[in-house]
């Protein structure tokens, strides 16, 4: 709990989980390297500002003005999140996990346990292009999660990073029939590639999604910006 595993937090924001009035941590270090993360600097940190302890102090102070917690990053299931999220719910707060996926025990090991509401899992890209966009050969670890919190009707949302170089509409259009076709019946959500002065893979974008071409009959398909 003492540990500076904590790049920095948010002190409030109504807009990272919907309805609630939430503190979002950020957690440091990744189990992928996605070519168009802008959160480089947390990605690759050694040592974050704060441990758990230092903003559970925080929140101690914001009981009543906060309703809930985000664990972010980075990716947050790099660290053992038990015993902070037993404290935040001995607190009251809801707690939402935005993850990539790949750690599904860790993730598994959470909801047996009781310790999250909600999950904003990113749907990196097609199997074939997994590693090509992350770095990573995860994308079986990811499946795993999705198809997981499927099972169990886990309250989540799906959502896309689309850098229309990388991903085209042929690959998002294969990604919603795997999603549907595993039993995913909820709304996607793409959301754009930032340009940013950094980015992991140092990449801009030049081509632009048709988004007239993302199919819409197997899913609510949502645009975020
Ligand atoms: S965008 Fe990719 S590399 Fe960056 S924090 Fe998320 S999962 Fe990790």
């Amino acid at each position: 709990m003492s540990q500076k595993i904590v790049y920095n937090y948010t002190k409030f924001t109504t807009t990272d989980y919907i309805g609630e009035i939430s503190c979002v941590v950020w957690h440091i270090s990744c189990n992928l390297r996605c070519k168009y993360c802008y959160n480089d600097n947390i990605v690759f940190s050694k040592q974050g500002l704060y441990s758990h302890k230092d903003v559970l102090e925080f929140l101690k102070r914001r009981k009543g003005l906060l309703t809930a917690v985000v664990l972010s990053g980075g990716e947050a299931t790099m660290h053992d999140l038990r015993l902070f999220c037993k404290e935040l719910k001995k607190m009251g707060f809801k707690i939402k996990l935005d993850s990539n996926g790949v750690n599904f025990e860790k993730i598994k090991e959470l909801i047996d346990e009781n310790l999250l509401d909600f999950i904003s899992l990113d749907f990196k890209s097609t199997k074939e292009k997994f590693k090509f966009i992350t770095l990573k050969n995860s994308y079986d670890k990811f499946l795993k999660t999705l198809k997981y919190l499927i099972e169990i009707k886990f309250p989540f949302e799906l959502r896309t990073t689309v850098n229309a170089d990388l991903l085209d509409e042929n690959d998002i259009n294969s990604m919603i029939n795997t999603a549907f076709s595993i039993g995913y019946k909820d709304i996607l959500y793409i959301q754009n590639f930032l340009q940013t002065d950094s980015n992991i893979g140092n990449i801009s974008q030049k081509e632009v999604l048709n988004r007239s071409l993302i199919r819409k009959d197997l899913l609510d398909i949502e645009f975020r910006n």
